[in-house]
């Protein structure tokens, strides 16, 4: 193997650090960060994310508030809840957790967040102000990947970066933070053509696609950085999107799966909830 892997996990233990350390100068000054999240039905995935959520936010001295509401709790009902939590002023970061089942409309539920605690960047006017370039609150994934990046590369300036994906979750609001950034960005998606070719001219791949080694060895230009954000379950356990062991051949720098971007998505959640907090209180976004 050549290529250096990218530790997410020692990345994402070190920003939880920090949040802790801000959250307890925080706490001194008499204000405790509050995170809720709302989860509605028994999805298990969901339910394992949203545990470790609580646990972390937890970990980091702030405060975590969980709603659990049955699968067939009426839209309404829910809409009520996000509307007390928006009030709650103890409560500075509202996440619910999606998928939500069918008989709810997942846009107007997210757009009922109060787009000041919309700590998954997810609501229209935080996508439009990431999209104009104005203070928002940026969806964690790409966040995370952002972080691994710069961490790795420096200055992103420049460099011909390709998201494989136009997901509202991960691929666009990636590349609108490459774009910000001032990298070349190219997003790919499933009409895409000659893309092997295409992420043969790549700096910095993201693979965002949701299939288990989709993205071969064959594909990376030598020495190019690569984050992988599938998580795809196999019978061999998690994999990511990009053929690791491949891969790892010609990069320069690849983040494993597990233990690359997964971490650094709840670390980003927390990290916003800290920036939620910071701006309810007129205080600097903390670095
Ligand atoms: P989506 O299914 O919403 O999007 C997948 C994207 O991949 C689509 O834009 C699709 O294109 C594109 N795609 C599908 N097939 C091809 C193909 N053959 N060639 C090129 N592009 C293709 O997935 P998400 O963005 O939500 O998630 C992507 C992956 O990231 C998943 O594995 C998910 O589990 C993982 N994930 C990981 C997170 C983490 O914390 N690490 C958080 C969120 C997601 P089109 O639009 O044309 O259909």
């Amino acid at each position: 193997m050549t290529a250096t892997p990218i530790d997410g996990k020692a990345f994402a233990a070190g920003l939880r650090e920090r949040i802790a350390e801000h959250t307890a100068a925080m706490k001194e000054r008499g204000i405790t960060p509050g995170l809720a999240v709302v989860l509605v039905g028994e999805d298990p995935a969901s339910q394992v994310y949203v545990r470790s959520k609580g646990k972390q936010t937890r970990e980091t001295g702030m405060n975590s508030f969980e709603h659990r509401l049955p699968a067939e709790t009426p839209e309404a009902e829910l809409l009520a809840l996000v509307e007390q939590l928006n009030e709650d002023p103890a409560v500075n970061g509202i996440l619910v957790q999606l998928p939500l089942p069918d008989h709810m409309d997942e846009a107007r539920v997210t757009n009922a967040i109060r787009p000041e605690k919309d700590v998954d960047g997810f609501h229209i006017l935080n996508v439009g102000r990431l999209a104009t370039g104005q203070k928002a609150m940026v969806p964690c994934t790409p966040l995370g990947s952002l972080m691994l990046l710069r961490d790795r590369l420096g200055s992103l300036s420049g460099k011909n970066a390709l998201v494989i994906g136009r997901s509202n979750i991960v691929g666009k609001p990636m590349a609108q933070l490459l774009l910000r950034d001032s990298a070349t960005v190219t997003i790919a998606h499933s009409r895409t053509q000659n893309l092997p070719e295409l992420c043969r001219t790549a700096d910095i791949v993201i693979a965002a696609v949701g299939r288990a080694h989709f993205v071969k060895g064959d594909w990376i230009k030598p020495g190019a950085t690569v984050i992988d954000v599938g998580i795809n379950r196999t019978d061999d356990g998690l994999v990511g999107d990009v053929d690791f062991a491949e891969a790892a051949q010609v990069a320069g720098a690849i983040t494993p799966v597990p233990g690359g971007v997964g971490p650094m998505t709840i670390a980003c959640l927390l990290a916003n909830t800290l920036t939620a907090t910071a701006r309810a209180n007129g205080l600097p976004d903390p670095e």
